[in-house]
């Protein structure tokens, strides 16, 4: 068996405990005699399954019991047009546009509801997250992402919205690092970077947001038709549900996500540090926006690049060409990733920058 370091920005790489605990299970879930892929989501078993996904993702993130927990299809994106359905309420939305996928977001809020752009660091090549002024009462949410996945920024503090609902596209950042969910009206996240394989997304939503949705809204993205049926209305992404819930095991054995938010600061300020001591890589964000997720940067020149990438691939080192957007290099170093791959990347980046400077 030959495992590389995988630095893919999503799907990523998954821990190897719950990789030899699916496959361990996958011929038979216990004496089940059938995998988890091949259960009716109707069956006791799975019953199981999907109520310890929820608890583990409850004892994780501390999610207060005034808030849903559904497991649901369609992605992230998907969201971008079920929050403005379910929250808009004919009231404007505030977005901040930090990145590609808050593009996105706005973009598909447009198509429901009046929306307004409050901070954009788009003229700035999205190398940090803007700060965002006070916003009205009156709105219906303000629209961030926390962790900017093309770019390799964060929010290190979340904006103040007093009683206007924060929405959060948490995508890449899930479970990478503590956050106080009474803050947020809502936070959705596409399962295929933290939490499992792609096919599942992620919701949590105070209830008292529940059951607003505008007419046009597709029964499906209705939040209410999915609270009132636990995720169930339809055929929940089995599969995923059962990798989040062992997912959340492993996360829970390290001493949860308190623990690997510390785990997370160190492989990243592994990378960050060579970056801050080198005039032949450079960070593509800003030192108070980094990400401990995806870091980006790059080297001086297209040829440096591609020759980089190359001796990397040779080290076992993959997927770390960064988005075409930014060019460069991006490694997404999520909670799976082992501290062994970062080291051997940072190694190989002092190693480089020595050989081609
Ligand atoms: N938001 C963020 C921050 C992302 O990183 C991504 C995917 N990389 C998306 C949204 C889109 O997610 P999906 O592919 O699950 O629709």
């Amino acid at each position: 068996m030959n495992r590389v370091f995988n630095f893919s920005a999503g799907p990523s790489t998954l821990p190897m405990a719950v990789l030899e605990r699916a496959q361990k299970d996958l011929i038979s879930y216990g004496d089940a005699g059938m995998s988890v892929m091949e259960m009716s989501h109707r069956s006791p078993m799975f019953d199981d399954i999907i109520k310890r996904a929820e608890q583990n993702m409850r004892d994780l993130m501390q999610i207060p019991d005034n808030y849903a927990v559904l497991f649901l299809q369609g992605g992230a994106s998907t969201q971008f047009a079920s929050v403005p359905m379910n929250l808009s309420k004919g009231q404007t939305c505030c977005y901040v546009d930090s990145g590609a996928f808050a593009g996105k977001a706005i973009a598909e809020g447009k198509r429901f509801a009046d929306v307004q752009v409050v901070a954009s660091s788009k003229e700035d090549g999205y190398t940090y997250v803007p700060e965002v002024p006070a916003i009205s009462p009156d709105a219906a949410y303000l629209h961030i992402t926390t962790n900017n996945t093309i770019y390799g920024t964060r929010y290190n503090v979340l904006p103040e919205t007093g009683d206007v609902p924060l929405v959060a596209d948490m995508s890449s950042d899930i479970l990478g690092r503590e956050m106080d969910v009474s803050k947020f009206g809502l936070i959705y996240a596409g399962a295929q970077k933290n939490i499992a394989p792609a096919g599942m997304t992620l919701v949590i939503i105070r209830k008292d947001l529940i059951g607003n949705a505008l007419g046009i809204t597709p029964t499906m993205l209705d939040y209410k038709t999915m609270v009132d049926k636990g995720s169930m209305y339809n055929t929940p992404p089995c599969w995923p549900i059962y990798i989040c819930m062992l997912t959340c095991e492993w996360i829970k054995s390290l001493g949860g996500v308190k623990a690997i938010e510390a785990i997370n600061a160190e492989k990243a300020n592994l990378l960050y540090d060579v970056i801050d001591s080198s005039s032949f890589f450079t960070g593509h964000a800003k030192v108070d926006s980094r990400s401990h997720m995806n870091v980006t940067f790059t080297l001086p020149n297209d040829e440096l690049t591609k020759t980089f990438v190359a001796g990397a691939a040779e080290r076992n080192l993959f997927n770390i060409k960064g988005h075409r957007s930014v060019g460069g290099i991006r490694a997404s170093i999520y909670n799976a990733m082992p501290i062994e791959g970062v080291v051997t990347l940072r190694d190989y980046m002092v190693e480089f920058e020595k050989d081609n400077k």
